[in-house]
């Protein structure tokens, strides 16, 4: 058996944790899935052979019964800070490439506090449909949304973000399209109108984040800066027929953009072939391999891990977790990830496919190297 537990991970995509955290079953089992409906977290969760792994993990880390009210019981006596720091630590962590847009800032520990409790780097990404909605709220002036939007894209790597993300494909879809300014302004009137009767903004208004997304690709382009667009699994909010990841055909293939490292969030499960397909075929295009979200067991990871290993170079292949909220989700999944990828070269070495060393070097790439490159940490 491969032991990849000595290599410091590269979480190359997950979010911050609360800094409260001492919650009850009921938020417990909200926070192990993706559906927003409430009968999921009270009748479901504890069904899901997901959930009774994690509890098992966490009952031996915390030396604990397995049950629920004894696994919870355990870790809402330690401090959030202690929490934090011993489970970070026990995941072996290099770096984590945070999204701080979710959840909010102010219920969350900072990007810098997790990697002073966790004992290792952590650097965050800017994610654009946050930046917009804030903008167009801000000015009544499209031009000026314009000029603020590329200001602060332009300058993004030397503000401090390694990468870019969008959440298009929870909005309008990953079908970008080319829209003319006429055409992007009039959605911006309306956008506008509609924040004004609701009192809130949610920018769902295609040729607005279509014509401001090209405006953010021409920068990341020029700045080299990666972005990270979410593929394939997310709540319903999220119109999967357009989270494949094929949708983003035309973006990959302008000559303009191939400097602007495209990362498949999620493995864009579950179109993980057709990822890895694009990750094999354009020099530009990366794919995630995540291992807590999207919430599904070690058979399926297993089968993602192979397909993803079975057809894109592992220099395209990168670790994350897309953890959130408890920081349970970042140490679980960076176990599970070793473990998942060790088994699926341990196969391959038994196929006679490649030797153990060439194993070592491509788990080393997934786990850590990659990221390297695509965010020059
Ligand atoms: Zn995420």
């Amino acid at each position: 058996m491969l032991d990849l537990t000595t290599i410091p991970v590269v979480d190359n995509h997950c979010h911050p944790v609360l800094l409260n955290q001492q919650i009850d079953a009921l938020q417990f089992r909200g926070y192990c899935t993706e559906a927003t409906d409430p009968t999921f977290a009270e009748k479901h969760i504890s069904n899901t052979v997901y959930y009774l792994w994690l509890l098992r993990q966490m009952a031996t880390f915390y030396g604990c019964e397995r049950d629920e009210a004894s696994v919870l019981s355990a870790r809402n006596t330690l401090s959030n800070d202690t929490l934090l720091e011993h489970l970070f630590r026990a995941a072996n962590i290099d770096t984590l490439v945070l999204d701080p847009a979710y959840p909010p800032t102010a219920a969350c520990y900072s990007p810098e506090r997790m990697g002073q409790l966790g004992r290792c780097r952590a650097v965050k990404m800017l994610r654009l449909e946050t930046l917009m909605q804030e903008l167009i709220l801000q000015h009544s002036d499209f031009d000026d949304v314009i000029d603020r939007f590329s200001t602060k894209i332009s300058h993004a790597r030397e503000n401090g973000y390694c990468a870019l993300k969008s959440i298009v494909a929870y909005r309008t879809g990953l079908n970008i399209a080319e829209w003319s300014k006429d055409e992007a302004a009039s959605a911006f009137v309306e956008a506008r109108a509609g924040a004004a009767e609701r009192g809130q903004l949610r920018i769902a208004h295609k040729p607005l984040i279509d014509f401001l997304l090209h405006i953010a690709f021409q920068h990341a382009a020029h700045q080299q800066l990666a972005l990270q667009f979410h593929t394939g699994y997310g709540d319903s909010d999220t119109d999967m027929r357009l989270g494949n990841p094929l949708q983003l055909r035309e973006v990959l293939e302008r000559k303009d953009y191939q400097s602007m490292p495209v990362v498949l969030l999620h493995e864009s499960y579950p179109y993980s072939q057709l990822g890895a397909y694009l990750a094999a075929i354009y020099p530009h295009v990366y794919l995630d391999l995540s291992y807590t979200i999207p919430f599904v067991d070690k058979l399926e990871m297993l089968a993602f891990t192979r397909q993803a290993l079975s057809v894109a170079p592992a220099s395209k292949l990168m670790f994350s977790t897309d953890s959130i909220h408890i920081p349970e989700m970042h140490w679980a999944g960076a176990l599970r990830g070793r473990a998942v990828i060790a088994q699926v070269l341990d196969e391959m070495i038994a196929a006679d496919e490649i030797d153990e060393e060439q194993a070592y070097h491509l788990a080393q790439q997934i786990l850590h190297d990659t990221a390297y490159a695509v965010y020059r940490l």
